[in-house]
């Protein structure tokens, strides 16, 4: 068993933990929220226990797919064991229907069915207010190579098709979703890291379009742990 030493990062959602192995972190999901760049805070109890297991289902599914990821087991209810990685600071989205910033920022109507799905890069900076880039100011920061790049894109994508399946089967629809990818500590490789929760994606009930995630709490738009206890029985179905 791991054992879990100092704190490397704490965020409101998580805390990410060196451990007595180098190559192992620790995550800590917390029941804290926040939205609007941190103006709206909040605190639901269960929600880091819920977002641990979600995670943890789908990182699973996404294993059994082939896709590489930092998942490694639990530690507890709410603590992942995962593999240590640098995150590259770069938000994947994938969006497979039009909501949110994308029908604020361009001509796009909520609602529309975006076939193929399309993918944003947003660099994740504070100071700079996470900006939309693309891969060419990607590799002008230095942030990541051009075929690590293209292979995000890849993998984003083929995550999308994963997830979409699976979901559909469990009457949710998936209408955008947000990852972040890290290099391996152990061996330099892009694999899949942070969270896959109803924090970082939106799940729509898929006959009565009801959101399914922290859409909830933004707009509050009704009881936000019983949204996460149902996205969590849903997938374990
Ligand atoms: N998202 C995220 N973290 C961020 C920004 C976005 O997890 O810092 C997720 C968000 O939950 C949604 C998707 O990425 O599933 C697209 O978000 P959008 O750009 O529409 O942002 P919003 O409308 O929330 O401002």
């Amino acid at each position: 068993m791991v054992k879990r030493g100092e704190a490397l990062y704490r965020g409101k959602a998580k805390t990410i933990y060196r451990t007595d192995d180098e190559k192992t972190f620790i995550i800590e999901f917390h029941d804290d929220l926040t939205a609007f760049d941190g103006k709206k805070k909040s605190s639901l109890e269960g929600k880091g226990y819920y977002n641990a297991k979600i995670s943890a289902t789908l990182f699973k599914l996404l294993e059994s797919h082939g896709i590489p990821t930092h998942f490694k087991g639990m530690l507890s209810e709410t603590e992942m064991i995962v593999d240590a990685v640098k995150i590259i600071p770069i938000e994947v989205i994938v969006r497979n229907i039009a909501t949110g910033s994308i029908t604020r920022r361009y001509p796009i109507e909520e609602g529309r069915r975006l076939v193929p799905p399309v993918v944003v890069l947003d660099y994740k900076s504070d100071e700079y207010g996470d900006p939309m880039i693309n891969e060419d100011i990607a590799v002008a920061m230095g942030l990541a190579k051009m075929e690590e790049l293209e292979l995000m894109r890849r993998l984003a994508l083929e995550i999308n098709q994963i997830l979409v399946k699976f979901l559909d089967e469990r009457g949710l629809a998936l209408p955008d979703f947000k990852l972040e990818f890290g290099r391996s500590k152990d061996d330099g490789k892009i694999i899949l890291a942070d969270e896959i929760s109803p924090d970082t994606c939106r799940f729509w009930d898929r006959e009565t379009g009801e959101s399914l995630d922290k859409d909830v709490f933004r707009f509050d738009k009704g009881d936000l742990e019983s949204v996460y206890r149902e996205i969590a029985r849903r997938i374990e179905l």
